[in-house]
């Protein structure tokens, strides 16, 4: 069945004159949805009782179940929900001193095989529909409604390529962002992509505010050719060219995700190619502490180590940062909390 969360502002208009009904009973709809967040279509009092029961026929509002949540010693919690066909898919939700995050699931699983993944050990059993993506935030946003909360900042960096589900990504974004319903601002929503060059050329010239990271994990094409399999797709001239143009088009400030890998990407000379890689463009480099997967045999480096390449890097007169650790006595990694259900047999 379908979802109303899959409907952003105009399209939820375009559905209600579908029916016959005046455009404006999609924007009272809409605001049902996300501002007064109902669980069901009957508390849409301002509907007719006819339009309600034609909703409720064709229309469920969330189509997923929260089976599982953990929280950390930080507030850091990890949730694990159930889709309407079993598909289990996890979001986070991170506390700042900014705000509150969301990060969220794009797809069932992940076919883009980095090396250090969890999510990847499960191929992509299918897209997230954008409806189950506002779910995600939704279902969070609730928990928060209890204690007077809100989200104010979602990242698009949960398990999944979210360029390969581009559409959906988007339409997920427009309805979160809309000012008439949740008006997440744009600046506060954050993509980040493994480098589908292709579509990173599509997103520059749809010139929204969103900000973009790239996952580089590397700064030769050898490297990362052996870390992140969508590097011999797009090896990194491609994708520097891809955000060059994102660069002309956009005013933003990039963002290159590295995670530091000991002995594998983490030595002077990376840091020195990095340096002359990401040389004259408007970024800073987010330094990863390495979530370890066991399955992957990868070690990540001590706040020292990290340290050391920071200092180097930042010598190069390149900006950067550590990423603050979120969670790490719960299962943080992406992925992981589901990889561990279907170890204990759940069948997706
Ligand atoms: N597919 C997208 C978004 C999901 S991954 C992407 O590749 O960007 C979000 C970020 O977490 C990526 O930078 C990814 O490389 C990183 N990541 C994956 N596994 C990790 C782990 N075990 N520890 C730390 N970061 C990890």
């Amino acid at each position: 069945m379908q979802s109303l969360y899959d409907y952003d502002y105009e399209q939820i208009q375009c559905l209600a004159e579908s029916y016959g009904w005046k455009k404006f009973r999609g924007h009272q709809i809409f605001q049902w949805l996300y501002r007064n967040r109902v669980d069901s279509v009957d508390e849409m009092t301002n509907l007719s009782k006819e339009t309600r029961e034609i909703l409720k026929r064709d229309f469920m509002i969330s189509p997923l179940k929260m089976i599982r949540k953990q929280v950390a010693h930080d507030g850091t919690t990890k949730f694990l929900f159930a889709l309407e066909d079993g598909a289990l898919v996890e979001s986070v939700l991170m506390l700042f001193d900014y705000g509150k995050s969301i990060c969220v699931t794009t797809q069932v699983g992940c076919n883009m095989g980095c090396a250090f993944c969890a999510s990847g050990l499960t191929k992509k059993k299918r897209n997230l529909t954008s409806g189950e993506m506002v779910a995600q935030f939704m279902a969070v946003q609730k928990e928060l409604d209890k204690s007077g909360d809100r989200l104010s900042h979602v990242v698009v960096m949960g398990t999944g390529e979210p360029f390969d589900n581009y559409d959906n990504v988007m339409n997920f974004l427009s309805t979160i962002n809309h000012d008439r319903g949740l008006g997440i601002g744009s600046r506060h929503i954050t993509i980040s992509t493994c480098g589908i060059a292709d579509r990173i050329i599509d997103f520059a010239y749809e010139h929204t505010q969103y900000n973009l990271a790239i996952s580089l994990h590397a700064p030769n094409d050898q490297l990362r050719s052996s870390l992140m399999p969508i590097n011999k797709a797009y090896p990194l001239e491609t994708l520097m060219h891809a955000l060059d143009i994102y660069c002309q088009e956009n005013n933003r400030r990039l963002t290159f995700e590295y995670i530091l890998l000991k002995g594998v990407n983490d030595r002077p000379e990376h840091a020195a190619q990095l340096a002359r890689l990401l040389k004259g463009y408007n970024a800073y480099v987010n330094l990863i502490p390495y979530n370890a997967v066991d399955e992957k045999g990868f070690q990540g480096v001590n706040h020292e180590e990290a340290m050391v390449f920071y200092d180097q890097l930042m010598k190069k007169g390149i900006r950067c940062t550590i990423r603050k650790e979120h969670g790490n006595d719960i299962d943080a990694a992406c992925g992981q909390l589901r990889i561990k259900e279907l170890k204990r047999g759940y069948e997706e």
